[in-house]
């Protein structure tokens, strides 16, 4: 099926007239159009992108199955003719898709058309087909290049926004489009903030340091995550980096179609609350991969989402001993029949640079 066809399925259940799509990541599912402005107006019978004269021979070329539109970049008259000169009565939206004033300036000018948020878009994209697939591997293994090259870089002495740097300059030199998101490079008791983006701090012995990455191919992310220590590994420093290490391979181990997302969530948790650590591990385990970095399903107590072969899920269990230092684990993998194929080739034992 088509994915236009399965968002038809959507429209048709909901009773929707027609769904304005204005998400990058969903506009470039559903059309192949890849510009940064625009929106894909479906119907029962039809599928329009609509753009500025920008975009209009950018997206005849990228879209050849949609009639291109264009429209003003201020296109909400453009809009509202479209659905009145076809006496539509509810358009459907995606419900994280426009800011509050877009939602009011489009809902009044519909009117007597009802603009309702729709639930369910971003879901067409959750299981990969195999070009998507070839995409994220080739995201992934970008990455893993990158980690090879920039162990090279850790040494004490080094800022972290200079390994960041390097790693990003190394990984658009095999060909990433772009990073997947800014590089994170914490180090120290930096390495407790799960989100430390790369600062002006020098890198020193006996410190943990945390990599977050990923590249992007074909608007397809990878994500991976790891933790070194520099000089010499403390008996406690090995503690944790296992502690992780074992949650991470628990949670891999039960990963397969079929399973809920918050049971894996808590195969890993389980592990690290065993440890005296459950307070340690505030996120969730992992999230889905694709267009968008972070999409769906999560991996989290509170996803009631069913496994399906042909995700692309991260699992990442970390620990962080605020004042100290923490470790993360992240692989990306692949949901496959019987389980799941980990696209992250980057070793995991502890490495002592
Ligand atoms: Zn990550
Ligand atoms: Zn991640």
């Amino acid at each position: 099926m088509s994915r236009v066809d399965r968002l038809r399925d959507l429209l048709a259940s909901q009773q929707l007239g027609a769904l304005f799509i204005s998400k990058a990541e969903n506009r470039t599912y559903l059309t192949g159009f890849t510009g940064s402005a625009g929106a894909v107006f479906v119907t029962a019978s039809e599928v329009l992108l609509l753009v500025d004269f920008r975009y209009v021979e950018q997206a005849a070329a990228e879209a050849p199955g949609c009639e291109v539109v264009r429209v003003p970049r201020q296109a909400t008259d453009a809009v509202a003719e479209l659905v009145h000169r076809r006496e539509l009565q509810r358009i459907g939206f995606e419900q994280d898709g426009l800011s509050y004033r877009e939602y009011e300036v489009l809902s009044k000018a519909l009117h007597p058309a009802a603009f309702v948020p729709v639930d369910g878009i971003d879901r067409l994209r959750w299981v990969k087909d195999d070009e998507e697939l070839a995409h994220i591997r080739a995201a992934a293994s970008i990455a893993d290049a990158g980690f090879a090259h920039i162990q090279r870089f850790l040494r004490p002495g080094v800022r972290e926004r200079e390994v960041a740097l390097e790693l990003e300059f190394f990984m658009r030199r095999q060909g990433a489009d772009k990073e997947a998101f800014e590089i994170i490079v914490a180090s120290g008791v930096r390495s407790s903030l799960p989100h430390g983006l790369a600062s002006n701090k020098t890198l020193a012995p006996g410190e943990f340091v945390t990599l977050d990455f990923g590249a992007v191919v074909r608007g397809y992310h990878s994500d991976c995550t790891r933790t070194v220590v520099l000089g010499h590994a403390s008996p406690r420093h090995r503690e944790i980096y296992d502690l992780v290490l074992t949650a991470q391979q628990t949670a891999l181990a039960g990963l397969r179609p079929n399973v809920n997302a918050r049971d894996v969530d808590a195969l890993a948790r389980q592990v690290i609350a065993d440890a005296g650590h459950g307070e340690h591990f505030g996120h969730g385990l992992g999230h889905g991969v694709g267009l968008a970095i972070h999409e769906g399903p999560t991996l989290s107590p509170r996803e009631d989402a069913t496994l399906e072969a042909g995700m692309t899920i991260t699992v990442e269990p970390g620990v962080y001993l605020p004042g100290w230092g923490g470790v993360r684990i992240e692989d990306l993998v692949v949901l496959t029949a019987q389980g799941c194929e980990i696209l992250t080739r980057t070793p995991k034992q502890l490495l002592i640079l």
